[in-house]
């Protein structure tokens, strides 16, 4: 049973077949904190040892790059930096 971080506060959902709340960092009060708001899409990046991150992303923290894919904010960064400078990340591996 999932919390939710909703207008109200933090929240408690009951149920089943409910979406993640979002795992996108955000700052809130100084701190750092997942947003945890109610998710309506799912990361398409590339996750080490995983086929894809999934992370759980509200609207407000999903960034479309195409049809029905959308990345999280660090797979969005790594997706944008990755693209002209693929040596600079083939090199770490
Ligand atoms: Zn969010
Ligand atoms: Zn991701």
């Amino acid at each position: 049973m999932p919390f939710y971080r909703l207008k109200t506060g933090i929240v408690h959902m009951r149920g089943t077949n409910l979406p993640k709340p979002c795992a996108a960092r955000v700052q809130i009060d100084g701190s750092e904190q997942v947003c945890g708001a109610w998710s309506a899409f799912l990361c398409d990046g590339r996750a080490e040892g995983r086929s894809t991150c999934d992370a759980p992303l509200c609207e407000a923290h999903a960034r479309q790059i195409g049809p029905d894919r959308h990345l999280c904010p660090p797979c969005h960064l790594q997706h944008r930096d990755a693209d002209p400078q693929r040596g600079l990340f083939t090199s770490l591996v």
